[in-house]
């Protein structure tokens, strides 16, 4: 997918890790038969009580910003 917008992360990420669940590019992942939490390429992942995006894995859906409770994710132009 062309990407002319970006998931970016503020500092109010307690690590809920309802972005985690919420996004369609992990639930696919989730589905494959070889899926390994510990390796799959993840769009999104919580990691040390922080959400960590991976913006080449990340399709900019925005799926993830309306779910977050405290408002730590923005779909960004670049
Ligand atoms: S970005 Fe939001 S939904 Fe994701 S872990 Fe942080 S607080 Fe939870
Ligand atoms: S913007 Fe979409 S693809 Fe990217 S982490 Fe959020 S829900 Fe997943």
């Amino acid at each position: 997918m062309a990407k002319d917008k970006k998931l970016v992360q503020s500092q109010n990420c307690n690590g809920c890790g309802i972005c985690v669940t919420v996004c369609p590019t992990n639930t696919k992942l989730a589905k494959a038969e070889d899926f390994d939490v510990n390796t799959a390429k993840l769009a999104i992942s919580v990691s040390n009580g922080a959400a960590v995006i991976d913006n080449l894995a990340c399709i900019a859906c925005g799926i993830c910003t309306r779910n977050c409770p405290v408002g730590s994710l923005a779909i960004v132009p670049v």
